[in-house]
């Protein structure tokens, strides 16, 4: 691993920081709440620990080895490096996380609430519901243990009293994710206060999942 790594790195450095200040320009983050992260080669760029966004420049991005080794002379990665190197380390598909302190997916984490099939769009997480982790430390190996139970057959779940996190293919998708699974507990919240919503069976929501594998792919994909 070098430090420099040449201009890849940059490239993915900037691309990183441009989705951090997205994420908070979105409504979904704020303040340096929250983390983001690549994956580069069999490592990881993520944000610093505790670094406004508007700040960061891309050299202030950190490469770190997935099992948590930094080259000396960088800042210090996020606290949250764990959960970022667990889920490369066993979702290969995953190429960029973003973890957020949302209001409503806050609020619903808090009380310990998954988003159930309230909605087909739930499925775009990839199962039947988004669940809500068990509660642990900020930081924490336990944090990010009881994040990839959450996480299983899913690209997205919530942290209990403390937010969200999902992957995906690319850092837009990532963000574009965190934002519809935002939306979602909104929807869910709005949709609880005139009575209690009727959820989706797993039969309709397998018919979802089904059609979600074709669906927006256009002919020049
Ligand atoms: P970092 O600034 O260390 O990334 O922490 C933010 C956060 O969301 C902790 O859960
Ligand atoms: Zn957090």
């Amino acid at each position: 691993m070098t430090l420099s790594g040449g201009n890849a790195r940059q490239a993915l450095s900037r691309r990183i920081i441009d989705t951090c200040k997205a994420m908070n320009a979105s409504g979904i983050n704020q303040g340096k709440s929250g983390n983001v992260s690549a994956r580069f080669g069999d490592a990881m760029l993520i944000t610093p620990s505790g670094v406004a966004y508007d700040a960061l420049k891309p050299m202030d991005i950190v490469l770190q080895e997935l099992d948590g080794v930094c080259a000396p002379g960088q800042l210090l990665p996020s606290s949250e490096w764990r959960m970022h190197a667990d889920i490369y380390r066993n979702r290969s598909e995953a190429q960029a996380i973003v973890h957020a302190h949302p209001t409503f997916c806050t609020a619903l984490s808090c009380r310990r609430e998954s988003i159930p099939a309230f909605h087909y769009m739930v499925a775009v997480a990839g199962g039947v519901d988004i669940r809500c982790s068990d509660y642990a430390t900020f930081g924490t190996e336990d944090l990010s243990r009881t994040m990839i139970t959450a996480l299983d057959g899913r690209k997205a779940c919530l942290l209990a009293n403390h937010g969200m996190i999902c992957f995906d293919g690319d850092l837009d998708r990532a963000l574009a994710l965190a934002i519809e699974v935002e939306s979602l507990a909104r929807q869910y919240h709005h949709a609880r206060q005139g009575g209690t919503p009727v959820i989706l069976d797993d039969e309709q929501m397998t018919d979802v999942l089904e059609k979600f594998k074709s669906y927006g792919r256009q002919p020049r994909d």
